[in-house]
C-alpha cells in the first residue's frame, strides 16, 4: 500500500485484524449504528463483544444519545441479551451532569432541560435539580398581548440534547434563561446531525435542537459529548489504560472517529450506521480512521 492509501486508513482484513486486537486493551464503542439501530441489534455485534470479552479486553460504551441514563442503557443492553454494567457506559447525559459537577455548578441553581429522561436522571444522581424535559413536551406557547411568558430566574444552565418532544414552549423557555438569567450556561450533549432512532431510518439528531437554541440566543454551547474529549477524562481516571492501547469503534466520522483521534486512540469505522462507503471514500472527506470495515462482526469473521 502506498503512503496516500495508508493515510486514508486500512480496510480491516485477515492480515491486520489480529494485530489490531493484540495492540488494544480497551475497545470503546459507539452504540447507535454499531451495536444496534434503534431497538434492533445489528447482526453479529453480540458475538463480536463476546469474543473481545473472552480475550480479556475491556469494553466501554460511549454514546452521544442522551435520551437514556447509564442505568437505562444497561437495561437496554440486558434486554438485547448483552450483559453490560452501568460503569461501562459513558453517555452524553452523564457527561452533562459531570460537567456541571466539575465546574462546581451551585446545586441551589436549577438546570432547564431540552431533552429527555436520561438527562434529568443523571442530573438528579449528581445532586442537581433539573426542570423541563418530557414534562414540558405537552405545553404550548401562545402569542398574547400584554401577557408575559414566565421563566424561572434561578435557572443557571440550559442543557440541550436529543428531544423527540421539542416544541416552541421549550425553545422560548431555554432562550429566555440563556438571554435573561445572568451567567446562565448553554450546554449541548452533542451536535449529531442525524441518528438511527429507528432501525429503518435516520432522524434529526441533537444538533437540530442545539441549532435552534443557537439561532435564538446567538450563542454557542459547551459540547460535552463526542467529538469533545470531555468524557475521556472520566474514562481514563476509571480504567487507567493508555489511550494508545484503546480503539474507538464508531459509525460517524465527525463524532466517533474524531473523538478517538482527538483522544489519541486507534480508530475503526464501521459502515453499519450513518457513514456510507461512498461518503467515506469521497475526496471531500478528510477524516480517516486507522481501519474501516462493513460491520463489527467482521473482527470475528476475519480472525
Ligand atoms: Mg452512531
Amino acid at each position: 500500500m502506498d503512503d496516500a492509501a495508508a493515510a486514508r486508513g486500512e480496510k480491516l482484513s485477515s492480515g491486520n485484524v489480529n494485530h489490531l486486537i493484540d495492540s488494544v486493551d480497551c475497545f470503546l464503542f459507539d452504540c447507535d449504528g454499531v451495536i444496534w439501530k434503534g431497538d434492533t441489534l445489528i447482526d453479529g455485534s453480540k458475538e463480536a463483544l463476546d469474543m473481545l470479552r473472552s480475550k480479556g479486553k475491556k469494553l466501554v460504551f460511549v454514546t452521544n444519545n442522551s435520551r437514556r441514563s447509564r442505568s437505562q442503557y444497561a437495561k437496554k443492553f440486558l434486554s438485547l441479551g448483552i450483559p453490560v454494567t452501568q460503569d461501562e457506559i459513558f453517555s452524553s447525559s452523564f457527561a452533562a451532569a459531570m460537567y456541571l459537577k466539575l465546574i462546581d455548578f451551585p446545586p441551589a441553581k436549577k438546570v432547564y432541560v431540552i431533552g429527555e429522561e436520561g438527562i434529568l436522571e443523571e442530573l438528579k444522581l449528581a445532586g442537581f435539580t433539573g426542570i423541563g424535559g418530557p414534562e414540558d413536551g405537552k405545553k404550548t406557547a401562545e402569542f398574547k398581548a400584554n401577557s408575559l411568558f414566565e421563566h424561572d430566574k434561578s435557572v443557571g444552565a440550559v442543557v440541550v440534547g436529543l428531544d423527540q418532544y421539542i416544541n416552541y414552549y421549550k425553545l422560548q423557555y431555554g432562550t429566555l434563561c440563556i438571554r435573561e438569567n445572568p451567567g446562565c450556561l448553554f450546554i449541548a450533549t452533542n451536535r449529531d446531525a442525524v441518528g438511527h432512532m429507528t432501525d429503518l431510518q435516520e432522524w434529526p439528531g441533537a444538533g437540530c435542537m442545539v441549532a435552534a437554541i443557537c439561532g435564538a440566543t446567538e450563542k454557542e454551547p459547551v459540547v460535552v459529548g463526542k467529538p469533545a474529549t470531555f468524557m475521556m477524562d472520566f474514562l481514563l481516571e476509571k480504567f487507567k489504560i493508555s489511550t494508545s492501547r484503546m480503539c474507538m469503534v464508531g459509525d460517524r466520522l465527525d463524532t466517533d472517529i474524531l473523538f478517538g483521534q482527538n483522544a489519541g486512540c486507534k480508530t475503526l469505522l464501521v459502515f453499519s450506521g450513518v457513514t456510507t462507503p461512498s461518503a467515506f471514500h469521497d475526496p471531500s472527506n478528510h477524516t480517516h480512521p486507522d481501519y474501516y470495515t462493513d460491520k463489527l462482526f467482521d473482527i470475528v469473521s476475519l480472525m
